[in-house]
């Protein structure tokens, strides 16, 4: 039996708001435990919440870049809960008047078509407190510094077909909300959550199969992991006779298997009802079009752009606009390069530059060369000052620090490459001099000990010899 794989994303993105979404407290990582918590945050009686402009601002400039209907008038719900960090006994949320509706996010797939992901909505809602089990001794304390942190969460149509295209999906996401500036994207704080809802069918069949959700999975690693370990535990169940029950699992990276955490017959009612302390959210065409104005060339459109102006493979162009800083760092290359050649910028960052930094656990932000470095660089190939060989040692003289550019480096380490004929027909001269047996087979017919011949004479350059001179003029001595 063939299965085909459903799985829709529940993402929760924390907006990068200074205070709370309904009180002003300030919404800082990392402070001591309940000292950026107010009144508002701790649901005492008699206060109102006050819904933070910026917020909402940001909500809107997610639904613009997802080409999203924009709800002219929102409205906020109670959703009831009993649990310690919730001391109000209720989260604000938004049930049927979520502020961003349908719209739509493009990704692209592995053999370098593009597929696109319907969004069922976003909707912005209070973050609760966390429970700290681990510090007290056969106690529980309660932090409330995150209570009343504003969320968007962005649901997704169950339009995945693989654990690989959910991933690709998030990753869309999470660079979108960077690129947006609404949310830092730091998964280690949980400023970027993912809950992921997976089903399979036979093959065929129309109906989709019984879902199960996965559970605040915190690395794009893991949601990988865990929808695939999930996929294989419900084809085996069926396939065994039983059925996949809906309920919410969690995963367990280090054993990488899912658990039951509870099933929908536990699943809470909570009687959701529009928050009567809170107005509904009228939008105002003039706020949104003065928004949509202030939005940043998004990643598709610059994707698009690298495309058709530069002439970029589809799978580069998507590399190097994977973030914001990547595809600031690529055009300053670019730049510093005097725009020569978009596809050996593209090339000398995708390989050269991305692999040490992955090596060195680095991201773009800290790279040791900078964008005018690695222009500087790329200039000396493009005007034959140094062969691509060259290149890369001084790449690594660059990484480390042993220079501050290209032509310095060239100059104390004596690396220009030489294009002087008459210079290369003395090394040429000296290595046949050096080969006559060689010389000899090569002249009976040995043809394949050119490629011997043009290695001894890069070796004795150094490597600085032009290797298209090195060819041609070797050829013609060779010939005799
Ligand atoms: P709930 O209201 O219980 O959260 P929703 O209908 O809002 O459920 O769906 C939540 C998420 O689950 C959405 O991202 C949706 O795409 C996804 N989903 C719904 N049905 C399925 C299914 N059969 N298989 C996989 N994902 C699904
Ligand atoms: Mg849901």
């Amino acid at each position: 039996m063939e299965w085909e794989v459903v799985i829709g994303l529940e993402i929760h993105a924390q907006l990068a708001t200074k205070s709370k979404i309904f009180s002003g407290a300030p919404t800082a990582y990392g402070a001591e435990p309940n000292t950026q918590a107010c009144v508002v945050d701790l649901g005492f009686p008699g206060v109102l919440p006050v819904l933070n402009k910026e917020a909402v601002t940001m909500a809107i400039k997610f639904g613009l870049a997802v080409d999203a209907e924009l709800t002219q008038r929102s409205v906020f719900a109670r959703k009831n809960y009993f649990y310690p960090d919730l001391p109000k006994g209720y989260q604000i949320s938004q049930l049927d008047l979520p502020i961003v509706g349908k719209g739509h996010l493009s990704i692209e797939l592995d053999d370098g078509s593009e597929k696109v992901i319907g969004i069922t909505r976003a909707h912005l809602e209070e973050d609760a407190g966390k429970s700290m089990h681990g510090d007290f001794h056969g106690q529980t304390g309660v932090d409330l510094n995150r209570a009343g942190t504003p969320l968007l969460e962005i649901v997704s149509e169950p339009d995945m077909r693989s654990a690989k295209e959910a991933v690709a999906y998030m990753k869309k996401i999470h660079s979108l909300v960077q690129y947006l500036e609404i949310c830092d994207g730091n998964m280690q704080e949980g400023s970027f959550r993912c809950d992921s809802n997976v089903s399979v069918r036979p093959k065929g069949q129309k109906e989709y199969g019984t879902r199960t959700e996965l559970k605040n999975i915190n690395s794009f690693r893991n949601v990988e992991r865990a929808i695939n370990i999930e996929i294989e535990r419900q084809i085996e169940l069926i396939e065994d006779g039983g059925t996949v029950v809906q309920e919410t699992r969690l995963y367990d990276a280090d054993n990488n298997v899912t658990r039951s955490m509870r099933s929908k017959e536990e699943a809470n009612d909570y009687r959701y009802f529009p928050d009567p302390d809170l107005l509904p959210v009228v939008l105002e065409p003039e706020l949104i079009e003065e928004i949509r104005a202030s939005l940043p060339e998004l990643p598709n459109a610059k994707r698009d752009r690298f495309v058709s102006d530069m002439s970029l493979s589809l799978y580069d162009a998507s590399v190097l606009t994977s973030s914001r800083e990547l595809a600031n760092y690529f055009e300053a290359v670019l730049v510093a390069s005097n725009n020569q050649d978009p596809k050996q910028c593209a090339n000398w960052i995708i390989t050269q530059l991305s692999g040490a930094l992955n090596k060195a656990g680095l991201d773009i932000t800290e790279t040791p060369i900078s964008a005018e470095q690695l222009g500087g660089l790329l200039v000396r190939i493009s005007d034959n000052t140094i062969s691509g060989k060259i290149a890369k040692q001084i790449f690594d003289a660059l990484w480390n620090g042993e220079g501050d550019d290209t032509d310095s480096i060239i100059e104390a380490k004596g690396l220009k490459q030489v294009t002087d004929s008459a210079a290369i027909e003395t090394l040429i001269d000296e290595v046949i001099a050096n080969n006559q047996a060689q010389l000899e087979q090569y002249r009976a017919g040995k043809e394949q000990l050119f490629g011997f011949f043009v290695g001894q004479v890069m070796k004795m350059s150094k490597g600085k010899a032009n290797p298209a001179q090195v060819n041609e003029l070797l050829k013609a001595k060779l010939a005799g």
